[in-house]
């Protein structure tokens, strides 16, 4: 876990204002941020930094990483005065009851310290009763409050939010930054492991993280490589065999598409891929116009996935179409 505006990869500017913003004086310190951009950028690592840095009774650095506030904020427990709010498991939309809550939360005083922080996680899955329950207190918190949104995706957040924020944009790092990230953070990781994660994550350090941690991840990026080789040699039946692993996995399909798009897009760049994981001659093959159509393949995949067509239907016709496109493109 990372627990300093050091440790954070990258997005220099971004952590400049959050760095001025936690100073002890609170000069710079504004009402709400809204920080933005693609999943595995680390918005909500960030926002947990900002939010130890707010309690931290630290005189300087802040979070200092040693006053109990601190050890509060990245303990198991978690800082009284640090409350976080997101949308239920299984759920996609934030309930307005979970918004009334955080604002009846809102004013009441912190127990601890000086400050209070209230983070809403994944903000984009308001709807318009929830972003309307927000905004007052949005406006004008209280002087001991601040708000600190998350959002992968700006233009699905109702308007009205981030113009009561400071808007922050997180961005991918360059595959050669992430790289030395990586093997920094994970000295003792085995090398073969370390190369697919990067293959995995590309500049997005949350991708490669969840690689390496997390395993059902690991096992679905594995098969979407997999995938991508089979269709780059023409191997249907390994086309079927993987798919076949994904029968009754609605959720797991889910995850591999994109995965298989990302990949056929490097392969299609094959210069961004270690020659030894992804040989060249086999990356020649997936060349960008059978990659952008995978892409316009796994779009309308995702747009049958949602109007809920069978799974066993769509397994079977994206294996037919991943074929044909080596069959007939180019
Ligand atoms: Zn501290």
């Amino acid at each position: 876990m990372i627990r300093s505006f050091d440790g954070f990869a990258g997005n220099s500017r971004v952590i400049s204002v959050l760095r001025r913003a936690a100073a002890p004086d609170g000069r710079f310190l504004r009402p709400a941020y809204l920080l933005y951009g693609t999943a595995g950028t680390g918005k909500k690592t960030l926002a947990a930094i900002l939010a130890a840095a707010l309690v931290c009774e630290g005189k300087e650095e802040r979070p200092c990483g040693e006053c109990p506030a601190c050890k509060k904020s990245f303990g198991q427990l978690g800082h009284p005065d640090v409350l976080r709010f997101r949308t239920p498991e299984g759920k996609n939309q934030f309930p307005v009851e979970l918004v009334r809550r955080a604002r009846e939360e809102a004013y009441v005083r912190p127990t601890d310290g000086e400050r209070k922080v209230i983070i809403f996680e994944n903000a984009e899955q308001m709807n318009g009763a929830s972003a309307n329950a927000l905004l007052k207190v949005l406006e004008e918190p209280p002087a001991y409050l601040t708000f600190i949104l998350t959002c992968d995706n700006l233009s699905s957040l109702p308007e009205t939010i981030p113009s009561r924020c400071v808007p922050l944009e997180l961005h991918e790092l360059t595959p050669r930054r992430a790289e030395q990230w990586l093997l920094r953070a994970y000295p003792d990781a085995d090398p073969e492991k370390l190369d697919k994660a990067m293959l995995c994550g590309g500049g997005n350090l949350g991708r490669s993280i969840r690689y390496l941690e997390d395993e059902r991840s690991a096992g679905i990026f594995e098969s979407a490589l997999q995938l991508t080789r089979a269709m780059a040699e023409g191997r249907e039946f390994d086309l079927l065999t993987v798919l076949a692993r994904f029968e009754g996995d609605r959720n797991g399909f889910l995850e591999l598409l994109p995965a298989v798009d990302r990949l056929a897009g490097q392969a299609a760049r094959a210069a961004f891929l270690p020659a030894d994981r992804f040989p060249a001659a086999l990356a020649a093959r997936i060349s960008p116009r059978r990659a952008e159509a995978l892409h316009r393949l796994v779009l309308t995949i995702q747009e049958r996935m949602r109007v809920n067509v069978s799974l066993s239907l769509l397994l079977a016709f994206f294996a037919g179409q991943m074929k044909s496109i080596m069959e007939q493109v180019d």
